[in-house]
């Protein structure tokens, strides 16, 4: 056991129940070993609540820490650390774009409800909140755009439009419904454009990570891997998701590979998300060869290392941490964007 390693496992002991770490899966191994909850976006905000120690760290990017933050009780605070680790997708729907071009569509009479991937700032999920819609999640789009549709005239679906064309397919809604919007430093490039009275509005962003895959890299992986099954997250590019065999949240990947690792163990199974988890997920079960369908290191989660979380855990032993702070200007609005996705899933199937 390194020092780090030691020092972490002492801070733990030390703080006890006032302690809590909670992991996202794209951590390295170093950093998860020290986590009390591992899960994705979903499942991490499930739990927030649920947390009772006055002090989180939240081994994850920017965003992430954002949310929880908005989850929790007084006197409990949220720190990262590294608050340098952000998520570049998370950026790429600014709040006052977002709100500017929410005005434009709406201008038109027509009733446009917003839908955004957790992967967003608290501003975005504030804007999202005064609008009537929701946060989502990878593991509960499908959930959440059929929830948006059915109330709504359009659904501007944002920031990624990846997940937002997969989760569009698996519900059958007809491309002719859907729509990129052209957007400019001042909203819509064309406000009268009659493709945007379309069901679905998508935003044009995309996580660089994901969008990396390549419809090549599938017939590539099925090639050298006769009989593999491939399966991968839908932040990929349509046209991968589609060549695949199956896809889904990084809590469906994971699931994935204890089935095919228990069922059919002899299956060569490739899997295309962050490679951090797919490693992992090798190294969980050693009988089944789990290979990546690429190169797919993020390196805002990167950023997060077991000598940062020691230096994090340094500075609550010492007082001296500062937990992240949400504008309270927007705690109401971003946080009834969050709690109305965690109803909408507990009520909905
Ligand atoms: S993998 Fe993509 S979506 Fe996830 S944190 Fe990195 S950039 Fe953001």
């Amino acid at each position: 056991m390194s020092g780090t390693h030691r020092a972490i496992a002492a801070i733990k002991k030390q703080l006890g129940p006032k302690l809590c770490i909670m992991g996202h899966h794209y951590q390295n191994d170093a950093v998860v070993r020290h986590c009390d909850i591992v899960g994705d976006s979903l499942e991490l905000a499930r739990r927030v609540p649920d947390v009772d120690a006055a002090h989180i760290v939240f081994c994850g990017v920017y965003f992430m820490g954002e949310s929880a933050a908005l989850l929790t009780r007084p006197g409990q605070g949220v720190h990262l650390p590294d608050p340098d680790a952000d998520c570049i997708m998370s950026r790429m729907s600014p709040a006052p774009l977002a709100r500017k071009v929410l005005e434009q569509l709406s201008a038109t009479g027509r009733k446009v409800l917003p839908l955004a991937y957790v992967n967003t700032t608290v501003a975005l999920k504030a804007v999202v909140g005064e609008y009537g819609g929701a946060v989502c999640t990878s593991a509960n789009a499908a959930t959440m755009l059929r929830w948006a549709l059915e109330q709504s005239d359009s659904v501007l679906f944002l920031p990624d439009k990846n997940l937002g064309e997969n989760t569009a397919n698996a519900l059958g809604l007809d491309k002719s419904q859907r729509h990129v919007l052209r957007l400019c430093s001042r909203g819509l490039q064309d406000p009268a454009a009659p493709e945007q009275a379309r069901k679905l509005l998508l935003w044009p962003g995309c996580c660089a990570i994901h969008a990396r895959f390549k419809p090549q890299d599938v017939a590539r992986m099925r090639a050298a891997h006769p009989g593999c099954r491939i399966i991968a997250h839908p932040e990929c590019r349509q046209e991968v998701i589609n060549a695949c065999d199956g896809a889904g949240s990084t809590s469906f990947l994971i699931q994935e590979a204890a089935r095919v690792a228990a069922a059919t163990p002899s299956t060569p199974l490739v899997i295309g998300t962050e490679n951090n988890l797919v490693h992992r997920l090798a190294k969980r079960h050693p009988d089944c060869r789990i290979l990546s369908l690429g190169q797919a290191l993020c390196p805002d989660m990167a950023k997060v290392t077991e000598e940062k979380l020691l230096q994090q855990l340094e500075r609550i032993v010492n007082a001296t941490a500062v937990p992240l702070e949400v504008p309270p200007a927007l705690l109401a609005p971003a946080r009834l964007s969050l709690t109305r996705m965690l109803d909408a899933c507990a009520r909905l199937p």
